[in-house]
């Protein structure tokens, strides 16, 4: 029987594009390109969701390696991405709606420390039971540790649980420790369709 959902972060929560988010410092097509090859979802965010290296020193990382005319925009960005981290439409809706029929709601996340600025930026962290962050954790998804780190802090049974997560290895991570999981897309109700069909009598259970 599910009783606790357990929710990724980026892009299930709050939108994570990094095209999106970089086109509100620049309109210069080469400068997105930079920003998304160098900038996002590089070596140093890895690091910094890992919980293993400060803001200042990503940034410096990040100067040493890339061209000097874009240092400023480096910095700006850097300084500033999460004001335009966003929720992703019609997840806090079914989050509040499976809150009220009784399920106990958990995230599960690679994200550094900014998340405790950011988490401003959608009502849905106010409804979770708890919350695992990597960078607090020093691991990062897929790594077993983290997933059973989250079952231990919460007592939880791997069985009742159901992770949701845009990301595949992710999910099948979860399924080899025993959790149930969903590769999530972003598409219309489909938390509370999922949930709905695993809770159905004749379902995978
Ligand atoms: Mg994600």
């Amino acid at each position: 029987m599910i009783k606790n959902l357990i929710f990724d972060m980026g892009n299930v929560v709050l939108d994570y594009t990094p095209r999106r988010i970089a086109s509100f410092f620049t309109q210069d097509p080469e400068e997105l390109d930079f920003l998304c090859s160098e900038v996002f979802s590089n070596k140093e965010w890895l690091l910094l969701d890992r919980g293993v290296i400060t803001e200042e020193e990503a940034i410096e990382s990040i100067l040493s390696r890339t061209p000097v005319k874009y240092h400023e925009l480096c910095k700006r960005v850097m300084g500033g991405w999460e004001d335009y981290f966003l929720p992703v439409d019609g997840t806090y809706e079914q989050l509040i709606s499976l809150k009220e029929r009784g399920f106990k709601l958990y995230m599960l996340t690679n994200a550094s420390l900014k998340i405790h600025k950011y988490r401003q930026n959608s009502p849905a962290f106010d409804l979770m039971d708890g919350i695992v962050v990597s960078s607090e954790e020093h691991l990062l998804k897929p790594e077993p540790g983290i997933y059973l780190r989250l079952l231990e802090k919460f007592g939880l049974n791997a069985d009742e649980c159901l992770f949701f997560d845009d990301v595949e290895i992710n999910v099948e991570t979860a399924e080899k420790l025993g959790i149930h999981g969903h590769v999530f897309k972003k598409e219309p109700d489909e938390i509370v369709k999922t949930v709905e069909e695993y809770i159905k009598p004749d379902s995978h259970e």
